[in-house]
């Protein structure tokens, strides 16, 4: 039984992130997606609105299960018996970032490999933060979002400009 973990913000899903995980289900028996705090981003959804989003974006893939967990990826990882780190790279940006952190992971716990997958061309250009900024600006945002993402966007950005905020 081959697992896998895809660790990630996820702050919300995007078709990007989705390439990743289902590409991942063709390699792996199992395939767990983790919500994880990333103290140096400030997120818009909780954890558990993520995790929400995620598992309905991902409801027909049978091998996977999202979930939340506080903590280092390589615990995560070991708690859940995977074999490796799944990552996407989008551009030459991501690798730097990720190098580092697949090197620190690395040294944390051998056991673990890191798998990297090149983003998809129509998918390279999406980030969550890109799909935040225009969904806040009232822009479509259904090319790059499942709609279950889209309604919460705008349903998070409609809250905060009747709260006034901006
Ligand atoms: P993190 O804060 O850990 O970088 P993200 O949610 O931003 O979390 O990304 C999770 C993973 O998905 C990362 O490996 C990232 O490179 C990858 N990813 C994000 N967007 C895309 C995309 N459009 N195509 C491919 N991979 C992506």
């Amino acid at each position: 039984m081959k697992i896998a973990v895809c660790p990630g913000s996820f702050d919300p899903v995007t078709y990007g992130h989705l390439d990743i995980i289902t590409r991942a289900c063709d390699i792996f028996d199992r395939v767990y997606v983790a919500v994880l705090t990333n103290p140096a981003k400030e997120a818009l959804f909780t954890p558990d609105e993520r995790v929400e989003m995620l598992s309905k974006a991902t409801k027909h893939l049978d091998i996977v299960t999202c979930e939340h967990f506080d903590g280092l990826v390589v615990d995560y990882a070991k708690l859940r018996g995977a074999i490796a780190i799944v990552r996407g790279l989008r551009a030459v940006t991501d690798f730097e970032v990720e190098l580092k952190m697949a090197s620190m992971n690395h040294h944390l716990d051998k056991d673990v490999e890191t798998v990297f997958m090149m983003t998809s061309n129509e998918y390279s250009f999406i980030s969550s933060s890109a799909v935040k900024e225009v969904a806040s600006l009232g822009g479509d945002v259904t090319a790059w979002v499942p709609s279950c993402v889209a309604e919460a966007l705008a349903k998070k950005y409609s809250h905060a400009r009747k709260a006034g905020i901006s």
